[in-house]
């Protein structure tokens, strides 16, 4: 017996994408409607340069929930237009302006709450009835990469409540070649999120770049936007360099601020909560002026369902420490360039990003929680695997490949490979159910693992049915086995 072959799991890709509807937008005269709704959705656009098609500015503060019913294709989008105040509202994407009224929007009352029409391309319809974004000219990378890019990132779900037909063939392949199998995959997923570093990066500079997929990676599933768009704001927070650096407490208010989450009323009741809120206060009177147009608007966050770990309010509270200290991203490179060993890469990592004491955050979980009896840590090693393989191993991974250095590139994949598991997850559970029928698979030890089975899902399951109907990975998985007997 002998491993898989290299590069299996590309070729099956390969296969596959010839049937998937992102790569018929490498050919401009074919793109579809779910093209511009997935490129909305992940925001692969030059954000700095939105306008509308008569000329207003746009930032997008939240691009919206994606509705798969009937409807807008996107509910509660945050938008601002030019110098007016935030608008919550719905968005609609369609290939051209004149389906607004092509497709009786118009007198259909479910889109009365639309702020916002998207299209591909095209001149504004005379008299103009909504502001309209074409998206043709802010794609912030060539239109076949974004194909590839977004067939592989394609947030589809479908209800997978029954065992895959993969599930079979899977049983019998040996859990060496299984491992190699989901390793490949997870390459593929590494070279995912790196070229989206690369892309933010040719737009903003390396260490922007890894400041908005840090930011990103601590707003967790439900506040990933905007938390990025506070970190697309750190230039503009950048002190003179003739001034002392802020400290943590002035990068608290800024952030805070700025992400509208200071609240506005004391507690009455925890002094210490109470005065800490009005030191920030203080701090963000002074400063909020110049950026009183950009402060998010509290609808941008989700609340539901967090764990008090993951609030927004704690998470910036760390960045601001992670700022303050002025060299995150020295100290980073520091960590990269150290030899470890592979059972003391979370740890060291943990101690890189850790943050000592916090006179608050150390003692609270949230603003309106009680004192803990003992000091808790702003971070561990949970989130900070999930910063690991999804923002710092990428970034650099891709500078790696960027500088041609195979030494760095090889050691960011070791260190990605030999990553300890993270946090087992809803999505991760149901992948693991229909794939391998509910086998115990004790052999998923890697966060790399998890990584190539969340792939596995994207690249076949997210493009099939609860049926499995047309999947072509069962048949791939038997040849593949036929291959390595
Ligand atoms: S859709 Fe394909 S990969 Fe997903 S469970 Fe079914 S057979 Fe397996």
């Amino acid at each position: 017996m002998r491993l898989i072959p290299k590069n299996s799991y590309c070729r099956w890709r390969a296969l596959a994408v010839a049937s998937w509807t992102f790569q018929e937008a490498a050919d401009p005269s074919r793109i579809t409607e779910r093209f511009l709704q997935a490129l909305w959705h992940h925001q692969r656009l030059r954000r700095d340069h939105l306008r509308t098609l008569d000329g207003e500015p746009l930032r997008v503060l939240h691009p919206g929930f994606w509705n798969r019913e009937a409807g807008p294709d996107f509910r509660n989008a945050v938008l601002k237009f030019g110098p007016a105040a935030p608008r919550q509202g719905d968005v609609e994407i369609d290939l051209h302006p004149r389906f607004w009224k092509g497709h009786r929007h118009d007198q259909n009352p479910a889109y009365r709450n639309v702020i916002l029409h998207i299209v591909w391309e095209g001149e504004l319809p005379k008299p103009a009835v909504l502001p309209t974004l074409a998206l043709k000219p802010y794609l912030d990378a060539p239109l076949s990469e974004l194909g590839a890019w977004l067939d592989q990132n394609s947030l589809h779900r479908i209800p997978l409540d029954v065992f895959g037909k993969c599930a079979a063939p899977l049983r019998d392949l040996p859990v060496a070649e299984c491992e190699e199998l989901l390793k490949q995959a997870a390459q593929v997923r590494l070279e995912a999120k790196a070229a989206q570093l690369q892309a933010r990066a040719q737009q903003a500079g390396w260490e922007q770049s890894l400041w908005e997929s840090l930011f990103g990676a601590l707003g967790y599933k439900h506040n990933v936007w905007p938390m990025r768009i506070l970190a697309e704001l750190l230039p503009s927070l950048v002190p003179d360099k003739d001034r002392s650096p802020p400290s943590p407490s002035v990068w608290q208010a800024r952030l805070l601020g700025l992400g509208g989450l200071l609240p506005g009323q004391l507690t009455g009741t925890q002094p210490h909560i109470d005065a800490y809120l009005r030191r920030l206060w203080d701090i963000w009177w002074r400063e909020r002026e110049p950026y009183s147009e950009v402060i998010l608007p509290r609808v941008t966050w989700r609340f539901n369902g967090l764990r008090p770990a993951n609030h927004p309010q704690r998470r910036l509270a760390l960045a601001a420490h992670w700022l303050a200290s002025g060299d995150l991203a020295a100290r980073l490179e520091r960590w990269f360039a150290e030899t470890l060993a592979d059972e003391k890469l979370s740890e060291s990592l943990v101690e890189v990003l850790q943050v000592k004491h916090d006179d608050l955050w150390s003692w609270h979980w949230t603003l309106r929680s009680r004192r803990n009896s003992q000091p808790q840590p702003l971070i561990g090693p949970p989130r900070v695997t999930d910063l690991a393989i999804n923002a710092i191993l990428p970034w650099f991974w891709i500078r790696a490949v960027a500088g041609k250095n195979t030494d760095l590139q090889a050691r960011a994949e070791h260190r990605y490979f030999a990553w300890p598991r993270s946090e087992d997850n809803a999505v991760l559970r149901l992948a693991r159910a229909r794939l391998f029928g509910g086998q115990k698979v004790r052999w998923i030890k890697t966060a790399a693992a998890q990584q190539g089975l969340l792939q596995i899902v994207r690249d076949f399951c997210d493009h099939s049915n609860a049926l499995c109907d047309q999947c072509q990975f069962p048949e791939l998985v038997r040849e593949l086995r036929g291959e390595v007997e």
